[in-house]
Formats: structure tokens, sequence, C-alpha cells
């Protein structure tokens, strides 16, 4: 593992000498069709004189990209899955819109030059296409949390390597970066990160066994893709969130935890060693922090409700119950681990969550899995050092094979 504080150098400030301000940002979103790239791509349809759009990428969801692509005048349009593509040449015909398809296209299409890129793939697949990005050596508006949970010191060394510029979209993390400014490493004690907690909150242990996938992906307060809002329910979310924010911030594993704030409006607290707690608020709504990542240091108005707390009347904390939702726990423990844990813990989640999603396994046997997938790994050996994305992407996909191995011996 990398020394306690040397992380937060991937964090770089902007520099506006480089490009002035009048000029469009070159942007490009990875994930476009997704919850995220959407509320990006609305930002950007409200100042569209600001962006010029490189390129956009979806998985198969052809008619929403092509419709953004026209929509946004992208230079360049692109389906992971490949027999999405005629379809998309055949929708995108005549506009003058360049259109790929492919895993390699998706990675050409982060690689060509953009001042900033949205890297909001949903999991694992989202690893390759981001490294491409950050190689590029300019910004990285980084909504995938997996890449730095499987591939986090790598993934950090590429980032400084290339000279790029990392912003956290997740909202607790965007929270800490703004309730970090300025401080002194030394003079932070903690940091805490709010989790929802989900639509379960208030269920029981045995209330929870028959949780089904409908009910999961009902979230209280977020809108958000399938597998973050499954990730939610069982706060295994929040456990990547302490993973990602290792990666971002100068604390230790033990100077990190979670909190559930149900009412989803203070993001984090981060707690300095004179007792001032600095924290950030905002709505529920990740076009906040989305437009913060794509402008900051600047802050430009965005549509979103304007907190009003006198409406909320008051805010409430709960510690988070690690009986009915271990996920936190099991992502601390990945991280005192170190090497490949974490990209084991997040190959075994996506699984596991798919499984769920399919109502091949019940809803408490997706952090069983989870544990146990890493206690299977250990126990192999399987747990080592990475250095390079291609040890992390072997290691995700031993872990998948694990875990598939444990969900057959669960039936
Ligand atoms: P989503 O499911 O709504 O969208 C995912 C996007 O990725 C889609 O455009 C989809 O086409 C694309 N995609 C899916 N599989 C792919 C593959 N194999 N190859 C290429 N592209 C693929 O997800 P989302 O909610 O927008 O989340 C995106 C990322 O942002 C996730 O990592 C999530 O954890 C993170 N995040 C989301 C939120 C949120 O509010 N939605 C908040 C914080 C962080
Ligand atoms: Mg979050």
């Amino acid at each position: 593992m990398t020394a306690q504080f040397t992380r937060p150098a991937a964090i770089k400030l902007a520099d506006h000498g480089e490009r002035p301000l009048a000029e469009p940002q070159r942007l490009t979103v990875l994930g476009a069709t997704g919850s995220i790239g959407e509320s990006t791509l609305d930002l950007v349809g409200r100042e569209p004189e600001r962006f010029e759009i490189i390129a956009l990428t979806a998985q198969c969801n052809v008619e929403k990209l092509a419709r953004l692509a026209i929509a946004h005048r992208a230079r360049l349009a692109v389906v992971g899955d490949e027999t999405c593509y005629a379809e998309l040449k055949q929708r995108l015909s005549g506009t003058g819109i360049e259109t790929a398809a492919g895993e390699a296209a998706l990675v050409d299409a982060a690689s060509r030059p953009a001042d900033c890129t949205m890297a909001a793939i949903v999991g694992a697949a989202g690893l390759r296409p981001t490294f491409a990005a950050a190689r590029q050596g300019r910004r990285v508006a980084l909504a995938n949390k997996e890449c730095l949970v499987s591939a986090g010191d790598v993934f950090l060394s590429e980032v400084r390597k290339a000279g790029a510029e990392l912003l956290p979209v997740d909202s607790e993390h965007s929270a800490a970066l703004q309730s970090l400014a300025g401080a002194e490493r030394t003079a932070v004690e903690r940091i805490v990160l709010t989790a929802s907690g989900g639509p379960f909150r208030c269920w029981s242990l045995e209330q929870l066994k028959d949780a089904r996938p409908e009910q999961a992906l009902k979230h209280p307060n977020w809108a958000m893709g399938a597998k973050i809002t499954i990730d939610s329910a069982t706060l295994m979310n929040k456990g990547l969130e302490l993973i990602e924010a290792y990666h971002l911030f100068p604390v230790g594993v033990d100077q990190l935890d979670a909190v559930v704030h149900p009412q989803s409006v203070v993001h984090c607290l981060v707690h300095y060693i004179d007792g001032s707690v600095i924290a950030q608020l905002g709505p529920p709504d990740m076009r906040t922090p989305i437009a913060l990542a794509l402008n900051w240091p600047e802050r430009r108005t965005t549509p979103t409700a304007k907190l009003d707390l006198v409406k909320i009347g008051s805010l409430t904390f709960e510690p988070v119950d690690a009986v009915r939702f271990p996920g936190p726990s099991i992502a601390k423990d990945a991280l005192r681990r170190g090497g490949s844990a974490s990209a084991i813990l997040n190959a075994a989640n996506e699984i596991a969550v798919d499984a769920f999603l399919n109502a091949n396994i019940g809803f408490l046997d997706i952090s069983r899995i989870v544990r146990q997938t890493l206690e299977h790994a250990e126990a192999r050996g399987l747990i080592c050092a990475t250095q390079s994305l291609d040890d992390v992407l072997s290691a995700d996909r031993e872990a998948r094979a694990l875990a598939r191995t444990v969900i057959e011996s669960l039936n």
C-alpha cells in the first residue's frame, strides 16, 4: 500500500492558463445514456456555447445515444455492444456524426483529445476507457467509482504520470473535496461519509431475507442507475465510497467512517483536530457535484431545487447497522487486506448484484457472496499486489469466476 499521505496529490487544482475560458470546453461523456450521463448533458444543454461534445458513448441504448448525439452535435457516437452498430449507423446516417462500436472503440473515443472526460460508465467495464481518458493528461470527472475501488493505486499512478486532473463526481467525495479546501493534511482527523440508508433502512433482518429487486430499486432520495441503486440498498455503495475516499483524500482506513443520514442533505463531514467539523450540504441532485467537476474551481448556476432547511426541519444521523448492512465493514476489511482485495470485492459485488436483479439469489446473499469470495480468494492465495491495469483486470476476472461458484454453492 502507498504511504498514507501521498494520495491527494492526484487532485490538482485547475490551471486556467491552458485554454482561455472563452473557448468552449471539449467534453467527452462515457456512459452518456445513463443517469450521470443524462444529468451531465442536461447541464451542457443549458449552456451549449460553453461545450463542444467530442464523443458520447453507451453500451446498447442506441435510440437514446443517437438522440443525444444529434441534440448535442457530438463528433463521435460509440456503442460498446457491437450488435447494436448497424442500428446506430442507420440512425445517424446523413448527420455527419462518426460512429463506431466495440470495446476498442470505447477506448479510442476516450483517447480523442478532450479538455474534460465525464467517466460515467457503470462498473469495471469503465476501467479501460477511464484509464485512456486519464492518459490524455487533462481533466477526468470521475463518476465511475469502480475505477478507484478496483484499481486505486494503479489508476492514481496513471493520473499522476499523465499530469491529469481528477475531480470526483460522487456527491460525498465532491463534498469532501470542498470541505477539505485549504486544509493541512495533519489537521484532518476523520472523514465521515453520509448514507441515506436506502429503502430498507428500517427493515429487520427477517424482512431483508425476502426483499425483492423491485423494492430495492425504489431509492427514497436519489434517482440513479440500477446497479448503484442496489448498492445503496445493501450499503455496499458506502463501502465502495469508503475505498474511493481512501484513495482520494489524506486519511488512513481508520480515519474513514460512514453514518446514516436519511435526508441526504449533508453529504460528508470532515472532522478537524481542533474540534471543528466542516460539512457540505446540498439537495440530493447529482447536477450540483457534476457542475462543480465540469467547472472546478468555478461555480455555475444549476437548475437544482434550492435547499430549504427550514422546510426540511431536522437533519438526523444514525450509526450504520453492520449486521443488516455489512457492506461498509467488508469494504474496510478489503482495504486493510490491500493488493487486489478491493478489485475482488468489486467484481464479486457486480456478479452478486446482477444475480439479485435476475432473482437468482436473495438480498442478504449479496453481502454474503462478496465476503465469501474474498475469503476464498485469500485462502487460495489470490490476493496479490496489482502493478498494472492488466493485473487488476485479471484479478477482476478470477473474482467473477469465484463469485459464480459461491453463488452455485448457495443454490
Ligand atoms: P447507469 O446504469 O444509469 O448508466 C451507465 C452507463 O454506462 C450507460 O450509459 C450505459 O450504456 C453504460 N454502460 C453500461 N455497461 C457498459 C459496458 N459494459 N460498456 C460500456 N458502457 C456501459 O449508471 P449511473 O447511475 O449513471 O452510474 C454511472 C457511474 O457513476 C457508476 O459507476 C456509479 O457508481 C457512479 N455514480 C452514480 C451516481 C448516480 O447518482 N447515478 C452517483 C454517484 C456515482
Ligand atoms: Mg455517492
